[in-house]
């Protein structure tokens, strides 16, 4: 038995596999990250009324839910297939005040052993006519992100959507119903209907979030300090919120 030769086992196994490439490793991940949350959510225990209904299967309408506070993102998650977004709130450091866009903000609190500093993230997500604005801070970056998606998913709520711009008959919901106008500190976003192929005229960030919410076509006027991202983020969920008025 001594002098018999095993196999190698292992080592060479992994010899005759490819090399992954980038895309597959990524793809990979990405299929692993789906199946944790998928498990995570199977393992979910609900301690709100509305999270035990949604989870029993009682509530399968989002709309339902939505009538009673949201206490528990994983709620949306079950009900809503959402897509989500991070919008540029901060700025990288750089010199006479110019710096790159970057998803978060960092500030900087002065304490006895230096500077603390701590970093908030705005998500925002949605899917066709729902839409949720949410604000992290946390210590390090992704925890703030976290966080962030998290309140988005509880401030989930819903819009209305038509198509009611005066030179288009198509009758599918891809614009706003009506002009709405929002307002956040002194920034003010106003939206008006477009015509089917318009596109979403508005800036890069405002996009974002219209894009998430389902809205297709739409034209907007934004008034007041527009680089405060978080304060035109606010006021353009203001203003759709206005969408359910009437
Ligand atoms: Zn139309």
């Amino acid at each position: 038995m001594a002098g018999e030769r095993r196999p190698p086992m292992g080592r060479n196994d992994r010899r005759n596999q490819k090399p992954k490439s980038k895309a597959e490793i990524e793809k990979a991940r990405e299929e692993r990250l789906k199946e944790q949350q998928a498990k995570a959510l199977e393992d979910w225990r609900p301690v709100t009324e509305l999270g035990k209904k949604v989870k029993a299967g009682k509530i399968k309408d989002i709309n339902e839910a939505l009538k009673s506070k949201i206490l528990e993102p994983e709620i949306v998650d079950l009900l809503l297939k959402t897509k989500e977004d991070i919008l540029n709130i901060g700025q990288a450091k750089g010199k006479f005040g110019g710096g790159k866009r970057r998803a978060w903000r960092q500030t900087q609190r002065k304490t006895k052993e230096g500077n603390v500093a701590t970093f908030s993230c705005m998500a925002v997500v949605g899917n066709e006519g729902h839409v949720g604005l949410g604000y992290g801070r946390a210590k390090e970056t992704l925890p703030a992100r976290a966080k962030a998606v998290r309140k988005a998913k509880l401030n989930l709520q819903k819009i209305r959507m038509a198509c009611s711009s005066f030179d288009c008959t198509c009758g599918e919901p891809h614009t706003i119903p009506f002009i709405v106008e929002g307002k956040a500190g002194s920034s003010r976003v106003k939206l008006m209907p477009a015509a089917q192929g318009t596109g979403l005229v508005a800036g890069d960030e405002l996009k974002k979030i219209l894009r998430v919410a389902g809205i297709k076509d739409v034209y907007s006027v934004t008034k007041g300090k527009k680089r405060t991202t978080l304060n035109m983020a606010k006021a353009c969920i203001d203003a759709l919120s206005k969408t359910m008025e009437m």
